[in-house]
């Protein structure tokens, strides 16, 4: 495959060679970007080639991503991508912007953005012939591993915490996969993950430790770019673009910000969007970074309701701090209390996020409460999972709905209460 070079170091700026490394840097493990050549993609694609494509998903991208055509048309793999972008006036107009837009990634064919990584994953996968395929998980990007490899046929082993939400645990367990369960956090399942691989030979997902990853959650910042191209086609008057996230690991972000990189390299974007990062203050370790005003990451003891962004050692804690500082962004980080009420808020407007998916919205209420964000400004938030996920936080957004008896009578009465 003539487009991807190798792999730069983020931290030591070392280059390797496809074949030379696989994960992290030998030198100092740090996370690894991908090198395309540019030039050679510059030369055989084009931005309206790509606009004026039918694939309606993330191999729309194919000619940016590390990986050659996957095949597999007519399955949930050809489905991952491509999502959704609302425009919200009710979201809006509460916060005093004139426009708001929700990217909504629940609508992915596991419910989360994590399918984007774990398709490009797969494909990798298949093409080093890694007949199986692991991952730590605190939910999502085992289901989006799991659904994708029984998409294509492919083994996987999913390790995730016991105390995972139910609906996560279920779609690991339905698509198939084996699935274990650790008596620890994501952060123990994390490093077992790494072990097991070793030891068995396994090909290694793990977020903020596989390189491709980014490469797949960059196909979110493609679509964002092509969304936006055209939606400025008919709205001239729109301003610089805001992109609010949800971090954990810090990879969604970073991918985001990598997408949007390749974009500037190849001369198809003018300008690189505000990228925000929202953490929840019970697992900040990248907000704390942010703050310190440099990149060290400390670990924390999470602790937050938004399961899939509590980490105690953020595993792409580097570049996410990189994503919003290099951006003209920064970072937010909001209660578990606002991000029940950031649920509610977007179930207003047709949008069902689970925790993390809010968080991000939460994360714009602040920002324009501090006046990081004005009215003029284009904002995007992205709603990372579904609220399907993970109901019984849902239940904890919401009031309970009564119970009456069947009768008009008791109707009437609790109307007239
Ligand atoms: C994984 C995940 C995130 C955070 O992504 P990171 O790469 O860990 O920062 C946010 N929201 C949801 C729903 C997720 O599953
Ligand atoms: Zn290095």
């Amino acid at each position: 495959m003539d487009k991807f070079l190798g792999y730069r170091c983020s931290l030591c700026q070392c280059e390797y060679a496809p074949t030379q490394v696989q994960y992290t840097c030998p030198a100092d493990g740090g996370n690894l970007d991908v090198v395309l050549d540019i030039e050679h993609i510059r030369r055989f694609v084009s931005p309206e080639v790509i606009f004026n494509q039918s694939e309606a998903s993330i191999w729309r991208y194919l000619p940016l991503l590390p990986v050659d055509e996957p095949g597999f048309e007519g399955t949930p793999f050809r489905r991952v991508g491509w999502t959704p972008v609302f425009e919200s006036a009710r979201l809006a107009r509460p916060l005093g912007l004139s426009t708001l837009w929700v990217k909504d990634e629940s609508r992915n064919p596991t419910a989360s953005f994590k399918d984007r990584a774990s398709a490009v994953v797969v494909a990798r996968a298949r093409e080093i012939q890694a007949e199986v395929v692991v991952t730590a998980s605190t939910g999502n990007a085992g289901a989006a591993l799991a659904g994708m490899a029984a998409a294509v046929g492919h083994q996987a082993v999913i390790f995730a915490p016991k105390t995972a939400p139910a609906a996560k645990v279920a779609q690991l367990l339905v698509f198939g996969a084996q699935v274990i369960l650790v008596d620890g956090n994501y952060d123990s399942a994390f490093d077992l993950t790494i072990q097991a691989a070793q030891e068995f030979g396994w090909y290694c997902r793990n977020t903020g430790y596989n390189p491709f990853t980014a490469e797949g959650k960059k196909t979110a910042a493609f679509e964002i770019w092509e969304w936006w191209e055209k939606t400025r086609r008919q709205r001239p008057d729109l301003k610089r673009l805001n992109v609010f996230v949800s971090v954990g690991d810090g990879n969604i972000i970073s991918g985001i910000h990598k997408g949007f990189k390749d974009l500037l390299a190849l001369g198809w974007l003018d300008q690189m969007p505000r990228i925000f990062g929202v953490q929840s203050t019970g697992s900040a370790a990248i907000y704390n970074a942010f703050q310190a005003g440099n990149e060290q990451i400390i670990p924390v003891a999470a602790n937050t309701l938004a399961d899939s962004i509590s980490v105690d050692l953020p595993r792409d804690g580097v570049r996410a701090v990189r994503a919003a500082r290099e951006s003209g962004g920064c970072y937010l980080a909001v209660e578990d209390e606002q991000i029940l009420q950031a649920i509610a808020a977007l179930g207003q407007a047709g949008i069902f996020a689970e925790p993390a998916g809010a968080t991000s919205f939460a994360g714009l209420v602040q920002a324009v409460q501090r006046g990081f964000i004005n009215q003029e400004d284009a904002v995007l938030v992205l709603n990372t999972g579904s609220g399907l996920k993970d109901v019984k936080a849902a239940m904890q957004a919401v009031s309970e709905a009564p119970i009456i008896e069947p009768s008009l009578q008791a109707l009437k009465k609790h109307l007239s209460q």
